[in-house]
């Protein structure tokens, strides 16, 4: 296979022993002759699998007992609707990092009254808004900690007076976190946790039940808190690979371990961007996300877009074309991005700037 550095934003790069034992599992699934995309669902060999992917969310997040750990098709996005549909009955705030907190808001209004709280619209999303007042009349406040497209990320637990609930998309399991600051944390795996095809909800179950609509059995969470994600057919390919994952991140020392490694790629990328001629940051430099590092060319460079792009592709770096609505580059570096990927792809910013000096 052609060795290239892949910095893609989603879905993204997984470990290879995760990759490797989906392989096998295909081809026969844990001894049974039948491969994983065959086997029933009600096996004890696959309820082992549910049982052991979701231990290791509780373990490598510290999740405390009264939570529940929720594995749902339908992405981060069905999950918009969800948070909404089971926590809005009189009003909610939202916090307007990026298009992705729009878009959770929009199906919040589309239930009742929310509305954004602050937003960072007014510079195309580079930096968390700051001093607003979380009123303790609202049934949660929402965030989205890890801005995907525009590089920011809050990578504090906030304390909030409400109910706190955040889309962890792109940063979940890049750090440790207070789970139990959050009454929901919720996500697609396929930006860090496993391929495309499932999301995971982490809820604390005190918070369900509380409104007065009607909710439709499979957008309740308790449906699923009840039946152990397995109310219906679950995406058993991706989630066998996602637990795969969760293997790999406590092989590497859990969650801890894994975001030493986060910071030194991070701090790697980011101190070449700063010291580089030709590229600067877009992100303020207090709100840089560890997971995605937006940059652009510098004022006066601009015209070398696509030369650089074709130039690091050459070199086989793989996806990093910034989002459209940011333009520039984006790289990527989530938990099974290595040291070395980063260093590649710094060397080639390097090698970029010598030519054109
Ligand atoms: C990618 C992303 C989403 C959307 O995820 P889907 O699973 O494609 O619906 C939502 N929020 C954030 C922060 C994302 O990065």
């Amino acid at each position: 296979m052609k060795k290239v550095h892949v910095f893609n934003a989603g879905p993204c790069l997984l470990p290879q022993v995760a990759i490797d034992n989906a392989i096998e599992a295909l081809k026969d699934f844990k001894g049974t002759g039948v491969s994983v995309i065959s086997i029933s669902h009600r096996t004890k060999e696959w309820e082992g699998v549910m049982d052991e992917c979701r231990a290791l969310w509780k373990e490598l997040l510290n999740i405390p007992d009264d939570y529940e750990v929720v594995l749902l098709g339908g992405g981060a996005s069905l999950q918009f609707l969800y948070v909404a549909m089971n926590l809005l009955e009189n009003k909610a705030a939202y916090l307007e990092t990026g298009v992705w907190a729009k878009k959770a808001l929009k199906e919040a209004k589309g239930l009742g009254n929310a509305y954004a709280i602050a937003s960072s619209a007014d510079r195309n999303y580079s930096y968390i808004p700051k001093g607003y007042e979380i009123p303790a009349d609202l049934d949660y406040f929402h965030i989205t900690t890890n801005n995907t497209i525009y590089g920011t990320e809050i990578r504090e637990d906030i304390d909030c007076p409400v109910p706190l609930v955040a889309d962890m998309s792109s940063d979940i399991m890049s750090r440790p976190v207070d789970v139990s600051k959050y009454a929901l944390i919720y996500g697609g795996a396929q930006k860090n946790v496993g391929p495309a095809g499932v999301a995971f909800a982490i809820v604390r179950k005190d918070i369900l039940g509380k409104v007065s609509r009607y909710i439709p059995t499979m957008l309740d969470y308790r449906t699923h808190i009840d039946k152990g994600s397995m109310f219906n057919t679950p995406p058993v390919f991706s989630i066998f690979i996602m637990n795969e994952t969760l293997k790999w991140i406590k092989s590497m020392g859990g969650v801890e371990e894994i975001h030493k490694l986060n910071l030194r790629k991070a701090e790697t990328l980011y101190a070449e961007i700063d010291r580089n001629s030709m590229f600067i940051g877009t992100a303020d430099k207090e709100d840089r996300s560890i997971m995605n590092v937006c940059f652009v060319m510098a004022p006066g460079k601009e015209a070398l877009q696509d030369e650089f792009l074709a130039f690091a592709k050459e070199r086989g770096m793989v996806g990093i074309k910034g989002h459209r609505s940011v333009g520039g580059f984006r790289a990527s570096i989530y938990n099974a991005c290595t040291q070395e990927d980063v260093e590649a792809l710094v060397d080639c910013m390097k090698e970029f700037e010598d030519l054109k000096k």
